[in-house]
């Protein structure tokens, strides 16, 4: 079935699934259905970075994925590496369309700032449109408001989107009326 399902990883707020569900729907114009949880896989956690790598979680995820869904986002509370780069919001496995978001670093708490619970959730539903996007085979957009526009800090993220620019969108939109 053309669809996406949630696959929340540990203990993961159901008000800001319920959100990005909506906000999925919306953006791709499928079903979207939110899962039972999995426990955070602890092999995936590098105990020297203090940081569980995001490929070792995808791969978990794609042992696991629905065969009812071709699509898979699954949503974390830890910190996300690969081992290039210092931390990653997300990743995504186009092939096998499951893709990975991290909560972690899209609290504003998490910068020493006072909570705010509405841009909290802007940002995961712009991390979790992203992932997904690329699974719809979109690549990294040159323009910098655009969804697709890779966010290298949060800046780069509170600066896009949650919307698609005019070329990634009639990319998309092939794709969706096929
Ligand atoms: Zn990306
Ligand atoms: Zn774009």
């Amino acid at each position: 079935m053309e669809g996406i399902v949630i696959i929340p990883i540990g203990k993961i707020d159901s008000e800001v699934l319920r959100d990005i569900a909506n906000a999925l729907k919306e953006a791709f114009h499928c079903e979207v259905e939110i899962n039972k949880g999995i426990s955070i896989p602890q092999d995936a956690l590098n105990t020297r970075r203090r940081q569980y790598h995001s490929t070792t979680i995808l791969k978990k995820i794609k042992s696991i994925k629905p065969e009812n869904f071709n699509r898979v986002l699954s949503v974390i509370d830890v910190d996300l590496y690969v081992p290039e780069l210092n931390f990653v919001f997300g990743e995504a496995d186009i092939y096998s369309g499951v893709t990975v978001i991290s909560l972690k670093r899209l609290r504003q708490e998490f910068y020493g700032l006072r909570p705010d619970k509405g841009l909290f959730h802007l940002r995961a539903i712009k991390e979790a449109i992203h992932e997904i996007g690329h699974t719809y085979g979109l690549d990294h957009c040159q323009n910098p408001k655009c969804i697709m526009y890779f966010s290298n800090t949060l800046r780069d993220t509170d600066n896009k989107g949650p919307g698609f620019c005019n070329t990634c969108l009639s990319l998309l939109e092939d794709y969706l009326v096929v």
